[in-house]
């Protein structure tokens, strides 16, 4: 049974009081969550104090990337290390717009991924098509790309337990176009497939992946309720509470 995980990716949005209250309201309310796991992704500068704001709340807090050295001159960056070092467990990697506005190649997000296992965080791995690749009929080409370059060889009890795989068609990222319960559904049995096929079906069968694309309190259940979906990485509605916690009632 794979536990559904809800995670909110801040991006470079919100401030310290706005945060301040989110983290508040979700303090609150975090045991009323059940059976869902929560997470979320603030910008660096505010990671070490959402990380003491939500202690003991069960929530996942992680970073929106990582340099994968460990040390070094890279100015104005943060390394998988110092992420782990103030307390975060998770760092998402290959996020389509680091893939696209920072030039970070399936090298790069692999190179990020080994360097956050080995300090110790926990791993969201996105992958996802732009709309000329799914035009063109390349959905399972780019996706299947991406996955196993983010995977191969990785010992398969790691891959099941400490990584979460988002698929997130980058057409569907703060567009207000999600991808149909159907789209979803086709590429993550594809991924899950894919998964099985190198890794053995046990580790498929634990795999949580996550849809993220304009995912909002209106379309939750709609993807939920497909096979393979487990859970979402949301970007524009996990910015306001009300709006991430309503992600929660996909059951009802
Ligand atoms: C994202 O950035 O991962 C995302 C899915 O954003 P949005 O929900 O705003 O489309």
């Amino acid at each position: 049974m794979r536990q559904p995980f809800m995670a909110g990716n801040w991006k470079m949005h919100l401030d310290r009081e706005a945060i301040s209250a989110f983290c508040s309201a979700l303090r609150r309310d975090a045991g009323g969550a059940g059976a869902v796991r929560l997470g979320v992704f603030p910008p660096f500068v505010y990671l070490a104090e959402v990380v003491a704001a939500l202690r003991g709340t069960g929530v996942v807090v992680g970073a929106q990337t990582c340099r994968p050295e460990s040390h070094g001159a890279f100015t104005g960056e943060v390394a998988a290390r110092q992420v782990r070092d103030v307390g975060a467990t998770h760092v998402i990697v290959g996020h389509s717009e680091r893939r696209q506005l920072f030039g970070e190649t399936d090298r790069d997000v692999r190179a990020r991924l080994d360097s956050a296992l080995a300090c110790g965080l926990d791993v969201l791995l996105c992958v996802g098509e732009t709309l000329p690749e799914r035009e063109a009929g390349r959905t399972a080409e780019v996706v299947l790309r991406q996955l196993q370059a983010g995977t191969d060889g990785l010992d398969g009890e790691t891959l099941a337990r400490r990584v979460t795989l988002a698929y997130e068609p980058v057409w569907a990222i703060g567009t207000g176009r999600t991808a149909t319960p159907g789209q979803a559904q086709e590429v993550h049995a594809l991924l899950r497939d894919d998964v099985a096929r190198r890794f053995g079906g046990a580790v498929a069968g634990r795999l949580v992946i996550q849809y993220g694309g304009s995912v909002k309190p209106a379309n939750v259940a709609a993807l939920m309720a497909c096979p393979d979906v487990d859970g979402a990485l949301v970007g524009g509605a996990s910015l306001e509470y009300e709006s991430f916690a309503s992600l929660l009632d996909y059951g009802n």
